[in-house]
């Protein structure tokens, strides 16, 4: 016997692994919060017409951050005349390296600012510092740098075109990537040479009035960026209902989606939706196994599950479908729960009550219609929304968890045994937003990717963005692209000029 086996025989059984972490909180010194925030209108701060103001809490500990302003009609109609007015008098003329100008400072002012939106993302949204520290703002800021690159080089863009700015745009946004979603919609606006009026979600407007203010820190003429906030149905309804847009741009429920779409017609107002998603990762047998593991876990646990392309669908083929069960349990169990603003946080809060019930209910769903439901055991904290990693097996594809958007931490599995079962499966749905295929084979992601009914198709990898890559859906996932020279489009009339 060696000394090796020796000493191996010697040791006790291995216990599970601890994962232990010290707490390690980012501080919230930087964030100075204001008790009321006001709407910005005509670059500056003012009061809403309406005298009412609503609580933005902490989803983390319920405890309320700030006031923010309630927009009624007469405010919307100050906020789309400032940006009319700014449009055809301070925007719309202006050289596309001068706007430029303007996206580079204030992409600059992003990143010189990035802890501090970071800290007050996390505080506002429930996600984990670790991911508003290094993907909402990071990506913010180079949405903003890549559009600046755009604003000067517009006919190259579109060759034999004559691109020309629509007008005043209204910007929709959700509460899961709150301060990315305004990047995405204002960076290629401005651009372009639209201003625009921006309404955030009313759970998260936090991050959207600190940008205000580095509209004003990047001197931004008056009245191009204009943010009020207020309740989806109403500010958000008079916002998308106002004569002087010329376009919406929106992000969230397919619901509201079909609203927009409905009211608009026969206007001659743009539209762009961003809907939800039920997106299908797809694991091969002869994929990377615990590559995919990670490539699964971040696909459905990232941001909560709160995330329109999550990949909350999996489809495992049946060869392997046993070992990646067990090591997604086991690695499951691994996942950190709690603090946002704890680094080592890997599921944060889920951003509202509303948002929980819908999740707690879908997984019921999931439990009487025969799934077997596996949570790891974790300590969750007393106050604030909370909802446990959560998967299903022996899902089958008439389940509503399998087919209805959850928007949480919450995972389909589903098995199937040859390439075209898996692509007649993932195509199964009404939504078609995003895809994933683990397979070690170039060939097969090329044929399975040509079979996607997705505009996102990842290839052994799972959430992942670039400003330079555009990013929407087709069937309830929406219509029209953001990011790269596609996410230019929406913003144009591309024949503007012509005779
Ligand atoms: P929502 O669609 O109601 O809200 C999105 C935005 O639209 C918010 O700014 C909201 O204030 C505004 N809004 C709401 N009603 C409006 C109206 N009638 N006219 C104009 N604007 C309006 O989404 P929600 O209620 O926050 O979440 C509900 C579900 O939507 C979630 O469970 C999730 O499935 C889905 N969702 C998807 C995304 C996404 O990224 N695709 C984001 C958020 C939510
Ligand atoms: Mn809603």
């Amino acid at each position: 016997m060696s000394d090796i086996e020796r000493t191996t025989t010697q040791l006790p059984e291995p216990s599970a692994p601890a994962w232990e972490y010290a707490p390690a909180p980012e501080s919230k010194e930087i964030v100075r919060l204001r008790d009321r925030y006001d709407l910005f209108v005509d670059g500056r701060s003012i009061e809403p017409k309406t005298g009412r103001y609503f609580e933005t809490i902490d989803p983390a500990h319920e405890e309320p951050l700030a006031e923010v302003a309630e927009a009624g009609e007469e405010d919307v109609d100050l906020a789309a005349r400032a940006a009319r007015e700014a449009w055809e008098t301070r925007w719309r003329d202006l050289p596309g390296k001068e706007r430029a100008k303007y996206l580079y400072r204030i992409a600059r002012a992003l990143q010189e600012r990035s802890r501090e939106f970071a800290v007050l993302e996390s505080m506002n949204n429930g996600k984990p510092i670790k991911e508003s520290r290094d993907v909402d703002v990071p990506l913010a800021a180079a949405h903003f740098f890549y559009y600046a690159g755009w604003a000067d080089k517009l006919e190259y863009a579109f060759p034999g075109r004559s691109p020309r700015p629509l007008g005043v745009a209204a910007q929709i946004t959700p509460w899961n990537f709150p301060l990315l979603m305004c990047a995405w919609k204002l960076a290629p606006a401005l651009a372009t040479g639209n201003t625009a009026i921006l309404k955030p979600a009313s759970t998260t407007p936090l991050t959207a009035l600190l940008l205000a203010e580095v509209m004003e820190q990047a001197e931004l003429p008056p009245g191009v960026v204009n943010v009020i906030t207020g309740p989806g149905g109403k500010t958000g309804g008079w916002l998308a209902a106002h004569p002087d847009i010329a376009k919406i741009a929106f992000t969230g429920s397919t619901e509201i989606g079909k609203v927009l779409r409905r009211n608009v017609a026969g206007t001659g107002k743009r539209l762009t939706l961003e809907l939800g998603g039920k997106a299908a990762n797809i694991i091969f047998e002869d994929a990377p196994i615990d590559q995919a593991i990670e490539g699964i876990v971040n696909g459905i646990f990232f941001n909560q599950g709160e995330v329109c392309c999550a990949g909350s669908r999996l489809f495992v083929q049946e060869s392997v479908a046993d070992v990646v069960v067990d090591k997604l349990k086991s690695r499951l169990s691994t996942l950190r729960v709690g603090d946002p603003l704890d680094k080592n946080t890997d599921v944060g809060a889920i951003n509202n009550r509303d948002q929980l019930e819908k999740i707690a209910e879908l997984v019921q769903s999931g439990i009487e219609e025969g799934a077997e439901i596996f949570q790891p055991e974790c300590v969750l904290p007393e106050r604030g929304f909370w909802f446990r990693p959560t998967l299903f097996t022996n899902v089958s594809q008439s389940h509503r968890i399998a087919r209805e958007e959850i928007f949480g931490p919450v995972l389909s599995i589903l098995t199937f045994r040859t390439p075209d079962e898996a692509v007649e499966k993932a195509n199964n749905t009404e939504y078609g937003l995003s895809a994933g295929i683990w397979t070690d084979k170039g060939s097969r992601i090329l044929w399975m990717a040509e079979r996607m009914k997705a505009g996102v198709v990842w290839a052994n990898t799972f959430n992942r963005f670039d400003p330079a890559s555009p990013f929407g859906g087709y069937k309830e996932s929406g219509f029209g692209r953001e990011g790269g020279r596609h996410g230019l489009e929406p913003y144009l009339d591309l024949d503007g000029g012509a005779v």
